[in-house]
């Protein structure tokens, strides 16, 4: 949407089709296959029938970061992966939305003190939209998690950025 994106000022049009486009996004959520440690097993469980993460419209986990709009980021990110990690968000399309779940995802968790191998805050790596603290969150604080993002994904909008239309006025 970048022949669009910042070129007109809110109206009628472009807040229909923000309208339009984000309830699209946000209702096709399609998630990486992708997890690290045991939170990922949580994660697993938000896919089965009994929390059914299909609800949403976030059920097509997808097996390539090109066809992923979301990386939930499940589990213990040691330096080792944080390059891999990196390497798959940069291959994912825009728009692109990361959630961090779980204590280690979010600040290092248990191996905060001692784990000399482990990231402290996958934030340090990748941006960041929605985190899930717990050790590890329930599959419920996952869905919670991707409403939030389902929120945050509703009040994008394409118009002219008030920041921008400042500097401009600014240079004026
Ligand atoms: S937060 Fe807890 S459950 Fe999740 S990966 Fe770390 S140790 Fe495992």
């Amino acid at each position: 949407m970048s022949w669009i994106e910042n070129r007109f000022e809110e109206g009628l049009i472009i807040t229909s089709l923000d309208w339009a486009i984000n309830w699209g996004r946000k209702n096709s959520i399609w998630p990486m296959t992708f997890g690290l440690a045991c939170c990922a097993i949580e994660m697993m469980a938000v896919g089965a029938s009994r929390f059914d993460i299909d609800r949403f419209g976030a059920g097509a986990f997808r097996a390539s970061p090109r066809q992923s709009d979301l990386m939930i980021v499940a589990g213990t990110v040691t330096y080792k992966m944080a390059s891999r990690l990196k390497r798959l968000y940069n291959q994912m399309p825009e728009p692109k939305y990361v959630i961090a779940m779980g204590a280690c995802t979010i600040g290092g968790g248990p191996y905060f003190k001692h784990g000399y191998h482990v990231v402290k805050g996958v934030d340090l790596v990748v941006p960041v939209d929605v985190y899930i603290p717990g050790c590890p969150p329930r599959p419920e604080a996952l869905l919670e998690g991707l409403m939030r993002l389902q929120d945050k994904i509703t009040h994008q909008t394409r118009a002219k950025n008030p920041m921008s239309r400042l500097k401009e006025s600014a240079l004026a």
